[in-house]
């Protein structure tokens, strides 16, 4: 019988998307960034995050307060990339009990600055307690605005994907926290995340953008979910990632590859979508008029193979799994 670890957490869900069932009013179920129900004229967004300590986050070099914004704008993120807009949040925490009450106060304190920051407010939650560490489950509820939104599933052959923001910084920010080495800007990426609410909104309204997901798990990882829902390949251009000078800094100090953790380090909460590709110039100079934020044109969408490939290759690791066993080569 084959184990979480050989068949991976994507394989599982698609197991248990199987057995669930369905109902008339469930417009998207498992498999998107956020489930789509109907309740009356109103289309509702929910999804759910976990974050767990030591396996999400570490309590060394960072607040209660970054380990709170954290876990709340991650959630955040997949209302962002369905194009919606945040009202309600419920949030659970399961802790040994040997927390000051002040340090788990401060973790609220973190997720209701994210949560005002981009208009939910936390109308309740569960408190346990756990066998060891910190586990925070946050709930997010949104609305499609006008009912539009945008799904994983509808990237047309010929489209380009293009993805906002910069990549590789969370990585690369997460590698300073574990060996102790500093850099303030891409620890802050790691644990300060900005999800691109309003941003996904705006291209929820063009009718250019055909569909968008938000980085989570690695730009490999999350190109493949927009490939494989219409059974597509995706061809990736890494050599036009965009590289932040700080990013680029800190690898050529520590020897890591900057286009690695482009492609395959996660929890960037940027935006990938996939778009018309005649009419993206204009698209994005208006996108950038908007929010002042960058763009770039990183791949194609292509019917000649499915799921992603660099410059037409397969890359060595798609991205994060929690349950396929890391290598040394994908760790
Ligand atoms: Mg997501």
């Amino acid at each position: 019988m084959r184990s979480l670890n050989d068949m991976g957490e994507f394989g599982f869900i698609d197991r248990l998307a199987r057995i669930i069932p369905s109902s008339p009013t469930v417009v998207e179920g498992i498999g998107d960034d956020c489930a789509v129900l109907r309740v009356g004229e109103r289309l509702v967004l929910v999804s759910t995050d976990m974050f767990i300590e030591d396996v999400h986050f570490r309590r060394e070099g960072v607040s209660p307060r970054d380990i709170g914004w954290k876990a709340a704008s991650a959630c955040l993120s997949d209302i962002a990339a369905m194009g919606g807009a945040p009202l309600y949040c419920l949030t659970s925490l399961a802790c040994p009990g040997d927390e000051t009450a002040v340090f788990l106060e401060e973790i609220y304190r973190g997720m209701l600055s994210a949560m005002s920051r981009y208009g939910a407010v936390i109308v309740g939650g569960d408190t346990t307690r756990s066998p060891r560490g910190i586990i925070i489950d946050v709930i997010a509820v949104g609305e499609a605005i006008g009912g539009h939104f945008l799904r994983r599933r509808g990237a047309k052959v010929g489209d380009v994907l293009v993805v906002t923001g910069s990549l590789g910084c969370s990585a690369a920010g997460l590698h300073a926290l574990t060996h102790g080495n500093s850099c303030g800007e891409l620890v802050q990426a790691h644990m300060y995340p900005s999800p691109r609410i309003l941003e996904g909104q705006w291209l929820c309204t063009r009718e250019s953008v055909h569909a968008m997901i938000d980085i989570s798990d690695g730009l490999c990882q999350d190109a493949g979910h927009l490939a494989k829902a219409v059974r597509l390949g995706v061809d990736l251009y890494p050599e036009r990632l965009p590289v932040t000078p700080a990013l680029a800094q800190y690898c050529a100090e520590h020897g890591l590859d900057p286009v690695q953790l482009m492609l395959s380090g996660g929890e960037d909460y940027e935006l990938l979508f996939a778009a018309d590709a005649k009419n993206v110039d204009k698209a994005m100079e208006a996108f950038h008029h908007e929010f002042r934020l960058p763009t770039t044109v990183i791949g194609t969408v292509t019917d000649e193979w499915t799921g992603v490939r660099t410059n037409g290759q397969i890359p060595p690791r798609e991205g994060f799994d929690h349950f396929k066993p890391q290598t040394p080569e994908n760790s």
